[in-house]
């Protein structure tokens, strides 16, 4: 395909926050942008040059978006496959089908890691109504139950800390299929967000280290400060699943680091991701910007860190008490603010976040807390 200089237009299927990211560095750069979301005036349709409202399962309404666009790209992963086709009939999808094929489901997703010989959780499939018990029992507890489609920030997961746990675990099997994953104990976690042009040239960020409050990414930062040799290892394990995935755009991989040292891999997610939003100020590139180069076949750009940063995500219970106070989270030197323009704050869901930049990385993470802090209400230091 051509390349796609500025002018041309980029179709995104998905409106929440990652769209409006990418809608900003495609915009900056002149490219147009059409946005299919499920609902009008959405965080991304704020500023798309084009809303198109209709569900991801229509793909009639998919397929004629597509043929009003350049290229599609993605920030949900969990478009179906119907609609996925429809609009390949009718313009370059990218990432392509299979490498959503393949993430959409747990299950193919590690069969797949396997075959790469990736490190990863050990685990075992059971089908729907399949006998979770008998998995359970030769995984061994603690273990982790996970619907293995449309799963993210901890829905549809069940931690079984002994057999005695296992009702919770078979409802959630019962109509599904799962997959039962032994339980890491956790040293930290890590992610690799990475970007793959059309002429298969990668470039990976650093790793970012990821903190997660009730199974939801909290704080994230990067460089992470990794034993030597991890962080390499990460980038190369990233970009071999990148490959492997024949995927054109931005993909991350999230690891865990287990007590021992050890680097498995825990879910790929074909599109920028929540730890990697600290490239906009953190980066030579933002991963949203690096999106934009590979779908639109242009090379790719520098993901050097410009400077250590950290990102706080701005979650609805922030919002318990009215609306937070920005002006005292911004008194804090490099810091951020980037709300995502959705108006109902319900607890759990992401609004915004706080990036902070700093000459440490745990500076910026000092720093992006306590803009986060302040913003919440909490009393100004003497000094500040
Ligand atoms: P996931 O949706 O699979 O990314 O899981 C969300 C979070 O739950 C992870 O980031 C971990 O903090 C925790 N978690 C999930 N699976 C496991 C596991 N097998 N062992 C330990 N912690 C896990």
């Amino acid at each position: 395909m051509r390349r796609l200089l500025p002018g041309a237009t980029i179709g995104m299927l998905g409106s929440g926050q990652l769209g409006r990211m990418f809608t900003q560095a495609a915009r900056r750069m002149g490219y147009r942008v059409h946005v299919l979301s499920p609902t009008a005036a959405s965080p991304t349709g704020q500023l798309a040059d084009v809303e198109v409202v209709a569900d991801y399962a229509d793909s009639d309404a998919v397929a004629e978006f597509a043929a009003g666009v350049d290229v599609v790209t993605l920030e949900f992963e969990n478009i179906p496959s119907a609609s996925l086709e429809a609009a390949a009939s009718r313009a370059e999808v990218r990432p392509g089908v299979r490498a959503l094929h393949v993430t959409q489901h747990r299950g193919r997703e590690k069969r797949f890691l396997a075959g790469l010989g990736v490190p990863h959780v050990p685990y075992l499939e059971v089908p729907a109504g399949g006998d979770v018990a008998a998995a359970v029992s030769r995984v061994g507890t603690p273990c982790v139950v996970k619907t293995a489609g449309f799963g993210y920030d901890g829905k549809g997961q069940r931690l079984l800390e002994a057999d005695a746990d296992l009702p919770g675990a078979l409802t959630l099997a019962a109509a599904q299929p799962v997959v039962v994953e032994a339980f890491v104990e956790l040293a930290a976690e890590l992610s690799v967000v990475a970007a793959r042009g059309v002429d298969g040239g990668m470039a990976s960020f650093a790793p970012a280290h990821n903190r997660h409050v009730h199974h939801i990414l909290d704080l994230s930062a990067a460089p992470a400060a990794l034993p030597a040799g991890v962080a390499a290892e990460a980038r190369a394990v990233t970009e071999a699943v990148l490959e492997g995935l024949e995927l054109v755009g931005v993909a991350c991989v999230e690891f865990f680091l287990d007590v021992r040292g050890r680097l498995l891999v825990n879910e790929v997610a074909p599109r920028p991701h929540n730890s990697g939003h600290l490239t906009i100020e953190g980066a030579e590139t933002s991963q949203f910007e690096q999106q934009l180069r590979a779908v639109a076949g242009l090379p790719l750009g520098s993901p050097t860190p410009r400077r250590p940063a950290a990102m706080a995500n701005l979650l609805g219970e922030l919002w318990q008490g009215g609306e937070p106070d920005w002006a005292a989270a911004l008194e804090v030197p490099g810091v951020a603010l980037h709300l995502y323009g959705k108006d109902a704050p319900r607890p759990g869901r992401k609004m915004g976040h706080l990036t902070a930049t700093a000459v440490a990385v745990e500076a910026a993470e000092e720093r992006v807390l306590q803009a986060r802090a302040l913003a919440a209400g909490a009393s100004r230091p003497a000094s500040a």
